[in-house]
């Protein structure tokens, strides 16, 4: 063999090898990468849970029907109490109102979870399936497809701050029971932009609505 060859096959061997590193190098580190990303990976629910009360508040569970297209049926995990305000301000417009509109109303692509007002909570649809009410579609770990909404009744004449005071009631057993921490409790403006809960939306106003929920964790 000629030396021409010969170093010829050598810087051949000399390039195959470097590539074969480099390769190796990617697989490892990848592989690392994965590990490291699965370790950081949490458990989240994926099973609701069923109230009959909060403290002394009643919960009233009247599922919207499985197949209405305000009820997918789409199995998620559970990462977030998403607050919201109905802004409607009818005098009627309290609980059981929200729910039998929901459960009736067959062109509605809306849903949410809970509907809070003064006197009562009404569960209209199961933690741990998607409903359409944080406005970012179908966004991966999202307001829709992890979050747990939670509408309060703004209904003129009603007291207000006592369907505040049940909703955070609410909100702290549901962080509870998911084994969330606070930071899991979000406003639909986090997920949309949307200026709601109305009263809420602000970042000052919404410190205290998520300190009067932390009092309810302890
Ligand atoms: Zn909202």
């Amino acid at each position: 063999m000629s030396i021409q060859r010969k170093r010829k096959r050598y810087r051949l061997r000399k390039q195959v090898r470097l590539v074969f590193s480099i390769l190796l190098s990617v697989v490892i580190i990848g592989c690392g990468w994965f590990v490291l990303m699965n370790l950081n990976e949490r458990e989240y629910a994926t099973v609701g849970i069923e109230l009959d009360a909060v403290d002394e508040i009643p919960v009233l569970t009247q599922y919207i029907p499985e197949g209405r297209q305000n009820r997918p049926g789409l199995k998620r995990d559970i990462r977030w109490i998403v607050i919201h305000e109905t802004d409607n301000f009818a005098k009627s417009a309290d609980a059981q109102h929200h729910s039998d509109y929901l459960a009736t109303n067959k062109d509605d692509v809306n849903s949410w979870h809970y509907t809070v007002d003064e006197d009562v909570i009404i569960h209209q649809l199961p933690d741990e399936e998607v409903g359409w009410h944080a406005g970012d579609q179908y966004t991966e770990h999202g307001g829709n497809m992890s979050g747990v909404g939670i509408e309060m009744c703004v209904n003129e004449g009603s007291d207000f701050e006592k369907t505040v005071d049940n909703t955070a009631r609410l909100a702290a057993v549901l962080l509870n029971a998911y084994e969330l921490d606070i930071d899991a409790l979000k406003r639909h403006h986090d997920f949309s932009g949307k200026n709601c809960p109305a009263h809420y939306y602000k970042e000052e106003d919404w410190r205290q609505f998520v300190e009067l929920v932390k009092s309810y964790m302890k």
